[in-house]
């Protein structure tokens, strides 16, 4: 029987043409700037979102981390959604580094409740806690990876404080939404993403961000311990993750959609987003998730919770019709 691993899109493996471009990767000290095919993975991705420079960093949560202490002072907030990545999944990570907290705000689909937003922003006037930047996440993971609709990015811009967007599946969301990545962080002064998710490099995140500021997000980056020395080996990886991983991003979203009928045979109404545009992912609650995903696992198929009784399916690019097709069947006679 096939295995099925639809945990994450993290668990790829690198591409034969990763691994001959690692294997012939020019390489310098990273340290000393001096990595060549680390500049030419910045340029791209800088040019690629629009941004004067960029950071090739070791992971999505270092970039976020980076991003925040870039934007905030120590003893203030950051406007975010209640279910996104940097306030639920990155082990309180701000709270140490930024030294920061967060005023939460009702998010459905991803979308940043606006007049909770700006009454947050209002409220350091009487004695709260001043807020200093929003963090927005596209496509938003808690929804099924939805993409944001343009307005509700601009909506967020618009507010007038620093905009970070956690972009760890933007090119999922460009390529779904037809607008490119560049328009996607065209109102964010930081922007990170991720190349060891969908794009199915085996490490690694990009931060860009205006010029200005890239000699402070070198000290975030080296005081996390992120500072690597022959990284070309990595980046090259991420630039034929960049060559050849993006279009085929819609294939995860067919086959996505496809688990996504599945599920909602089995279990009307828990996995169709309103928008009904969703990307790679199926999430759908379930009374007895743990259960669930023992049951799955015993024929092959696993699948992870992103909260208690909250199931996620991913598709990636090591996932094919096949499996698919066993994983569908699965569902069908899931209890
Ligand atoms: C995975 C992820 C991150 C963090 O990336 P890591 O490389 O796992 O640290 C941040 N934001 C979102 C939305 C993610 O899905």
């Amino acid at each position: 029987m096939v295995r099925v691993d639809l945990r994450s899109d993290t668990v790829t493996s690198p591409t034969p043409a990763m691994r001959r471009a690692m294997a012939d990767a020019e390489v310098g000290d990273d340290g000393y700037g001096e990595d060549p095919t680390v500049r030419r993975l910045e340029k791209r991705v800088a040019e690629m979102l629009g941004k004067e420079t960029a950071l090739f960093v070791p992971s999505g949560t270092m970039a976020n981390q980076i991003a925040l202490c870039l934007l905030t002072r120590p003893g203030t907030a950051v406007i975010a959604g209640r279910r996104c990545h940097v306030v639920n999944h990155e082990r309180g990570a701000s709270a140490r580094n930024a030294l920061v907290q967060f005023a939460l705000v009702d998010d459905p689909c991803g979308v940043l409740d606006l007049r909770a937003a700006r009454e947050a922003m209002a409220a350091a006037a009487h004695h709260h806690v001043e807020v200093t930047a929003i963090t927005i996440e596209n496509t938003a993971m808690a929804s099924g990876a939805t993409p944001l609709p343009l307005e509700a990015i601009d909506a967020a811009a618009s507010l007038g404080l620093p905009l970070h967007l956690d972009g760890a599946r933007l090119f999922n969301a460009a390529v779904a939404t037809g607008s490119s990545a560049e328009r996607l962080a065209r109102g964010a002064e930081t922007v990170m993403c991720c190349l060891s998710k969908g794009l199915g490099a085996p490490v690694g995140s990009v931060l860009a961000l205006p010029g200005a500021r890239r000699d402070a997000a070198l000290d975030e980056r080296k005081r996390m311990g992120g500072a690597m020395r022959q990284a070309g080996v990595l980046a090259a990886a991420g630039l034929v993750a960049l060559d050849t991983m993006i279009d085929r991003l819609a294939d995860d979203h067919a086959r996505a959609e496809v688990l996504r009928d599945a599920v909602e045979h089995r279990w009307p109404g828990r996995a169709r987003d309103p928008g009904g545009n969703a990307t790679n992912m199926v999430v759908f609650r379930h009374d007895a998730a743990d259960e669930l995903l023992a049951w799955l696992a015993a024929r092959e198929v696993l699948a992870g919770t992103i909260a208690p009784g909250v199931v996620r399916l991913v598709t990636h690019c090591d996932i094919d019709d096949a499996q698919i097709d066993h994983a569908v069947r699965a569902l069908a006679e899931a209890p």
